[in-house]
């Protein structure tokens, strides 16, 4: 009886094979809480951008459409809210942990 191949499509997940894309998701989520963010609210038109596109609802609206962190340990760095922003108005920092910086 021939051998059988094994089919790759088929392989079960396992940490040397895993894509890369679920790899990355992986290390931002252990880096979630990592993260400072300001909001300059005299840059800010309430446009809501930075809300809508964030993908951990870190961000919230106000009544009067301010942007507000609500849950700022939920950040994973993303930045897709500072790319969005139109007018410069938010920026996400990685926390400086004893005073040093963080290693790029
Ligand atoms: S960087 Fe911005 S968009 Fe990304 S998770 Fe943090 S608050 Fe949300
Ligand atoms: S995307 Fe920028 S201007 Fe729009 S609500 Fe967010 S911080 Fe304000």
């Amino acid at each position: 009886m021939a051998p059988v191949k094994a089919d790759p499509a088929k392989a079960p997940e396992t940490p040397q094979n895993e894509g890369a894309e679920r790899a990355m998701e992986r290390k931002a989520q252990s880096r979630a809480g990592s993260y400072d963010i300001s909001i300059y609210d005299a840059w800010c038109k309430q446009c809501g951008l930075c809300v809508a596109f964030c993908p951990k609802a870190v961000l919230t609206s106000d009544t009067f459409g301010n942007p507000e962190a609500t849950f700022p340990e939920k950040c994973i760095g993303c930045m897709l809210c500072v790319l969005h922003c139109p007018d410069f108005a938010i920026d996400v920092t990685e926390k400086e942990e004893n005073g040093e910086k963080p290693e790029v």
